[in-house]
């Protein structure tokens, strides 16, 4: 019997010759922001060279948990602010993780750094790609000073629009931004407002997602009490039906349901995520996935707190003792990867799916397919499941179907 909150993790043999990615989580915020739920760490003094020496060791003590995996792709910095790390320490960090993992070439990597607007100039994000970063995430957010004090970010829309010309001064020839909808107070020519202007700035990537109010956030509390005026439903649903048009028609081409790119520049660390491959996590709160060669997975994470993480990570020679341990089933994974893959706008391949988790993703679904294709929101042909412009809006519902 599987425990799904137990067990060792180091457990079975890696799935061999996928690629694999390491994300790192930096916490440290300048404030935190009032809908975010991530771990996240607002003190006054960043301790860049401890919390480098912990992530570093980290790395060095995991790696053997990914022995026999295929090459490393990907690096991501997410947090938290990794754009307020010293750039030579997440050097250091960067450099450990290309070490340990076969010294992959930067160039063939992709490294991503998340980065807010007014907290990064362009000397410091021509330290960064020195490191070897090549990709910049820019939290922009909204290009309204209202809605940005409303989302309590600590940038103005005029510093979001100086961040994009600075990566480009800096050398960053792939850039993404994050830009989010259905924001109190927002209508819809402002969200066509910050899409036009972003647009304007010519990035390779955007993402456009939708504001999700969180429980044990302050928006959440606010939600509660009532005082939280969202946009209705049908109002966010125009404002992502605008975006898509919008970004779609300068170039940038929908790959999943909240990510935009073009051409040869869609995410590869995302991809990882969707396609099930495994992913080193490390730093305070951060999450791993190590699918294992007889079709089962490891989930587990890290400590969320910063010093409970550093504590632990002392302690356990530079392996915090793990939290959330999930075992996850062979059926629970074929379940997942076609909820993933009907995010993206690829769909899921028949013929992929069948080799990986040993049935085709149709099999005792037919009659959920039928009404999802009755519905105009799915295709099926040989190939592919794949949702359609109008079904993308309604992933979660299909995949709902498809489960019941
Ligand atoms: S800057 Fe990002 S990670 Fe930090 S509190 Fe705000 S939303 Fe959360």
């Amino acid at each position: 019997m599987l425990s799904p909150r137990s067990g060792d993790v180091t457990e079975g043999r890696l799935r061999a010759g996928d690629p694999m990615g390491v994300y790192v989580h930096f916490p440290f915020c300048s404030v935190r922001c009032p809908y975010c739920d991530f771990a996240v760490d607002t003190r006054g003094e960043i301790p860049h060279d401890e919390y480098a020496d912990a992530v570093a060791v980290e790395i060095a003590a995991r790696a053997a948990w990914f022995d026999g995996g295929g090459p490393l792709v990907s690096i991501y910095f997410g947090g938290g602010t990794p754009g307020l790390w010293r750039p030579d320490s997440l050097g250091r960090v960067l450099e450990a993780a290309r070490e340990t993992f076969g010294r992959v070439a930067a160039s063939a990597l992709e490294i991503t750094v998340e980065v807010n607007p007014g907290e990064v100039d362009t000397a410091r994000l021509a330290a960064l790609r020195d490191c070897g970063v090549n990709r910049l995430s820019i939290g922009v957010q909204a290009l309204e000073d209202r809605l940005l004090v409303t989302l309590g970010r600590n940038h103005t829309a005029a510093a979001a629009l100086a961040c994009l010309p600075a990566a480009r001064a800096a050398g960053f020839d792939d850039v993404s931004v994050d830009l989010m909808f259905g924001v109190p107070g927002q209508s819809l020519d402002d969200w066509r407002r910050d899409v036009d202007a972003v647009l304007s700035l010519a990035p390779e990537h955007v993402s456009a997602y939708a504001l999700t109010v969180e429980r044990g956030t302050a928006f959440g509390a606010l939600d509660r009490a009532g005082g939280l005026r969202r946009p209705d439903d049908d109002l966010v649903v125009q404002m992502f039906e605008a975006g898509r048009t919008a970004l779609e028609a300068a170039g940038l081409a929908q790959y999943e349901v909240s990510s935009y790119a073009r051409a040869g520049h869609r995410a590869r660390h995302n991809r990882l995520y969707w396609s099930l491959t495994p992913y080193l996590g490390v730093g305070a709160s951060a999450s791993s996935f190590r699918p294992l060669d007889d079709g089962t997975a490891w989930r587990f994470a890290n400590p969320r707190a910063t010093d409970v993480y550093l504590r632990a990570a002392r302690a356990g020679g530079g392996s915090p003792a793990v939290r959330q341990i999930e075992r996850r089933r062979a059926a629970d994974l074929e379940n997942e990867a076609l909820w993933l893959g009907l995010r993206t706008i690829d769909g899921v391949g028949r013929v992929a799916h069948r080799a990986r988790h040993g049935v085709d993703p149709l099999a005792g679904r037919e009659a959920a397919a039928s009404r999802a294709t009755a519905a105009g929101w799915l295709t099926v042909d040989e190939e592919r499941l794949r949702l359609t412009s109008a079904g993308v809006l309604y992933a979660d519902e299909v995949a709902a179907w498809f489960w019941s």
